[in-house]
């Protein structure tokens, strides 16, 4: 005779602990809702790769605590194709790693009440009425489990599989894939002082002709220096193209200091935002459902905040409110974004147009620093004269 396979119950499954799910899980919880986290890693941010910048007051927005900050960096300096520097006024930003925010956030969300069970890797959400069955896989025991969830909140990054024929699918998904390589660089002098004050992006044509974006972001004790290719490149050409730029950086911000590296690899999503975001009762948040600046690769901000709009929408049983929140709240701005490194991708002379801009227009800067689009009549006219003033100069 066969037994049925036990089926658990709970109200909101959320797939993924990083910042978006765990935001998510911690919120609803504190909520009231039962909880249930499903992480693939055996623990919390250990193997997440990013360079972990976050922007001004994201421990205050989040009510994290201060100490996960590693260095404050008030300057933001782009360099464009020829190297020329651009230091941009915007507001104070900060530095962490991902082992001590999501390790915090999780942390903060079992205090919460919610339930994570690490190494459970996700597998299937099949919809049964008014519920969600969700297949996972114990990593330890090797053994298929089921739940039974009321909603369900995907958040598993940019290595999120949805088929593009589903109802949450996007075909133009995989064209968005960034293909990323990271050093944590360990020197045995510190670097000079303004490197910890400072986060670096370069946007130039790398060896093989491709646009390359690459970082210097500093930590306690260590710089986080890497950089992505939107396409598929194979890991040792990843690596040539970041050992280039690093002969270009090392002399420039710690010469004559000795160093060892830890090497990292993964994948950052740099498309336009998901178009559906949810279906039924399940929804889908953070990087998975494309909520990633296409000109700088943050993510985390949004990934954080759509699991707090994932949580109110559990709260109060609506999932629609989140898919309202989050496109209210991000996609003007994150499509813009996209449209805006398209074409400066298209002609990568451009990006020093776009930064020369940037720097005599201290208020064009602020307002691309808005969450949402919502600008008064004469900031609406001031943003279109400035993009027909860029649009005039970058097509003559
Ligand atoms: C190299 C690099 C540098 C970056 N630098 C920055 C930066 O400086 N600032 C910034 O704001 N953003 C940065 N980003 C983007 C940022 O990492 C993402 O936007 C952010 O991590 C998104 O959070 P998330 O919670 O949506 O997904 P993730 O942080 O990717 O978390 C997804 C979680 O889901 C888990 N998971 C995946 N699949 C499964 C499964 N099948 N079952 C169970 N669990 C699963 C993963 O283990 C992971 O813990 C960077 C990205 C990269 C790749």
């Amino acid at each position: 005779m066969q037994h049925a396979a036990h089926i658990e119950d709970t109200d909101f499954l959320v797939v993924g602990c990083g910042p978006a799910g765990g935001i998510a899980a911690r919120e609803a919880a504190r909520g009231g809702v039962e909880t249930l986290v499903l992480e693939r890693d055996p623990v919390v941010g250990a193997k997440r790769v990013c360079a972990a910048g976050l922007r001004a007051g994201f421990c205050e927005t989040f009510d994290l605590p201060r100490s996960i900050i590693h260095c404050d960096t008030p300057v933001i300096a782009m360099h464009d194709i020829e190297g020329t520097r651009y230091e941009l006024q915007i507001a104070c930003g900060h530095t962490s790693t991902r082992e001590e925010l999501d390790g915090t956030i999780g942390r903060s969300a079992r205090d919460a009440g919610a339930e994570i069970r690490t190494s459970s890797l996700f597998r299937s959400a099949k919809s049964e009425g008014q519920t969600i069955l969700v297949e996972y896989a114990d990593l330890m025991s090797g053994a298929r489990r089921l739940v039974r969830a009321r909603r369900v909140f995907l958040a598993q990054g940019s290595s999120v599989r949805i088929d593009p024929s589903d109802s949450l699918g996007y075909p133009a998904w995989n064209a968005g894939l960034v293909t990323c390589y990271q050093y944590r660089v360990y020197l045995e002098r510190p670097a000079t002082a303004s490197t910890y004050q400072t986060l670096e992006m370069h946007y130039y044509v790398g060896t093989k002709g491709r646009n390359v974006i690459a970082w210097v972001f500093p930590k306690r004790d260590h710089l986080a220096i890497g950089l992505g290719i939107a396409a598929k490149v194979p890991g040792s050409e990843l690596r040539s193209e970041l050992d280039a730029f690093m002969c270009n950086t090392a002399p420039r911000l710690f010469p004559n200091t000795a160093y060892t590296l830890r090497e990292e690899g993964n994948l950052l999503y740099g498309g336009a935002p998901r178009p559906r975001l949810i279906d039924g009762n399940v929804c889908v948040g953070g990087t998975a459902a494309g909520l990633v600046d296409a000109t700088t690769g943050e993510g985390i901000h949004e990934a954080a905040m759509s699991g707090r709009f994932a949580a109110e929408a559990a709260v109060r049983g609506d999932l629609h409110l989140y898919e309202r929140l989050v496109k209210s709240t991000f996609y003007g701005r994150l499509r813009q974004r996209y449209t805006l490194m398209t074409f400066l991708e298209r002609k990568p002379g451009r990006f020093r147009l776009f930064f020369e801009q940037l720097v005599r227009e201290p208020r064009l800067t602020a307002l691309l620093q808005h969450e949402r689009n919502d600008f008064s009549f004469g900031e609406w006219m001031y943003l279109y004269m400035q993009v027909l003033r860029f649009g005039l100069r970058a097509w003559t």
